[in-house]
């Protein structure tokens, strides 16, 4: 069976939250991985409401340090604290991060019972047999990081052929993964008949950034961006004056970079009763488009 990635839309503000949307937060889960990207306020109780543990997070990507996307750090991280979180909790950030999450730490006075690591980052930063990370610096007000999280193609055991053919876990299950043919209780196995392959899947996160050809690249080929959409693309010139895209320049992006969808988030209030009209420009240049509301679930 195939193991998806889950993306939780648990915020798709933008600055201001509304009565509909929160701000930022996305929580990506994949097996035992739960990676947190942005923790804008309210990110826990949205956590609570699509019945998410916040003790199982293992990761949380930070983009920059405006309110919207970490208001809700403090408080998760005290949470944390008191749930009887016992990991390491790795926090990852743009240039300068390392030093405002210290002062806010400091401020806060909370009782800090397990061990935190951060990490300023750029290119890729994290990998393990199963997937990768990486970092791109966007072009904002202050620093911040666009990620990339990559899922790398890997052979699966069919477990219900192992089930059929009576094989229990043990060191021959490595040796089919290698794709060696095995011998098991006298009988002969081929690798590939036990086993399937699985794509590799790559997701991106690309907000508060002005259009920066740059994360093209950065996006290549990627199975979904999520990426905001701050502006209408009337007001072309505001977004670039404020440094964000336009509903266009999010879908140039997932265009030119030949990915698969693109999600917008991180919408205005003055879109509230009308997102229609930035989904619309947006799928004139990029088809597969599409908005999000808060507490959406998907599926990689
Ligand atoms: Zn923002
Ligand atoms: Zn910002």
């Amino acid at each position: 069976m195939t193991s998806k990635i889950k993306l939780h839309f648990l915020g798709t503000a933008d600055a201001i939250p509304s009565e509909r949307r929160n701000h930022l937060a996305v929580l990506l889960n994949y097996e035992g991985e739960n990676i947190l990207f942005d923790c804008g306020e309210g990110t826990q109780r949205q956590m609570r409401r699509a019945k998410l543990n916040p003790c199982k997070i293992t990761k949380i990507l930070i983009s920059h340090w405006h309110g919207d996307h970490v208001l809700g750090l403090a408080g998760l991280l005290s949470t944390l604290s008191l749930s009887g979180y016992n990991k390491t909790l790795n926090i990852y950030g743009p240039r300068g991060f390392k030093r405002n999450f210290e002062e806010m730490v400091r401020l806060f006075h909370f009782e800090k019972n397990y061990k935190i690591n951060v990490e300023e980052v750029s290119g890729k930063f994290f990998e393990n047999e199963n997937f990768y990370l990486e970092a791109t610096s966007a072009d904002h007000t202050i620093p911040c990081n666009s990620y990339n999280f990559v899922k790398k193609a890997t052979i699966r055991i069919d477990k219900d052929k192992l089930k059929r053919y009576k094989i229990k876990e043990g060191p021959h299950l490595q040796e089919i993964k290698k794709g060696k043919d095995i011998v098991y209780e006298g009988k002969k196995y081929k690798a590939k008949d036990l086993t399937f392959k699985e794509e590799d899947k790559k997701i991106s996160f690309i907000v508060d950034t002005r259009y920066k050809k740059e994360l093209i690249e950065f996006a290549k080929d990627s199975d979904l961006i999520m990426a905001e959409s701050t502006f209408s693309a009337k007001l072309e010139k505001e977004a670039h004056e404020k440094m964000h895209l336009t509903s266009k320049q999010a879908a140039e992006i997932a265009k030119k970079s030949k990915s698969k969808r693109l999600v917008l988030v991180h919408l205005s209030a003055r879109y509230e009763k009308n997102p229609k009209q930035i989904l619309e420009e947006a799928k004139e240049v990029f088809k597969d488009t599409i908005i999000v509301k808060d507490l959406d679930v998907l599926e990689v």
